[in-house]
């Protein structure tokens, strides 16, 4: 590494999934604490950048937001290219975008293989009574592609700072 005042490791996290899954919201609530129904389209691909001060060190995450319309998939696999993480995000009430999961991931792995950690979401867990995704499925999916796997709400803030907890526990030391 750089010594002991090199500045904090970077990590470059990428959000992928469907539209309307919770991408921006998953991003403005681990970054501000803020949640809003007001839909806002993603504008093209924009990213934001978070220290995180763990115990046994301090890294940097950049969080690429992105929107998930066909059109944009042509540009994955640019800026997928440097990335440790991608996160890909489904809404539990959504089983089309459950079934995108997998295109998702193998547009991914198609790219870079197994260099990168896979992270799927299962978004809006606070709308139980409208839930079409059982936690299971979602798991076994996960398991399936080698991905990590857990559920979160961007609105209540369920399991979104764990969410990038696990992230952050998961990626490589490197120094
Ligand atoms: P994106 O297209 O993936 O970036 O999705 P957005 O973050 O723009 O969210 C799409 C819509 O879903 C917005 O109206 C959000 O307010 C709503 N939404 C996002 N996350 C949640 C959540 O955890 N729970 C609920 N109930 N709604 C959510
Ligand atoms: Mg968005």
């Amino acid at each position: 590494g750089n010594g002991s005042s090199g500045r904090p490791k970077k990590y470059k996290l990428v959000f992928l999934g469907d539209l309307g899954v919770g991408k921006t919201s998953l991003i403005t609530r681990f970054m501000y604490d803020f949640f809003t129904h007001n839909y806002q389209a993603t504008i093209g691909i924009d990213f934001m950048s978070k220290t995180l001060y763990m115990p046994q060190r301090t890294i940097r995450l950049q969080l690429w937001d992105t929107a998930g319309q066909e059109r944009f998939r042509a540009l994955i696999p640019s800026y997928i290219r440097d990335s440790s993480v991608a996160v890909v995000v489904f809404d539990v009430t959504n089983p089309s975008s459950f079934h995108s999961v997998g295109r998702w991931i193998e547009d991914i792995r198609a790219e870079r293989g197994n260099d990168v950690l896979v992270v799927v979401v299962g978004n809006k867990s606070d709308l139980a009574d409208e839930r079409q995704v059982s936690t299971s499925e979602a798991e076994e999916k996960a398991k399936q592609y080698g991905a990590l796997f857990t559920e979160a709400s961007a609105k209540s803030g369920r399991n979104v700072k764990a969410l990038f907890k696990k992230i952050a526990d998961a990626l490589p030391d490197d120094t």
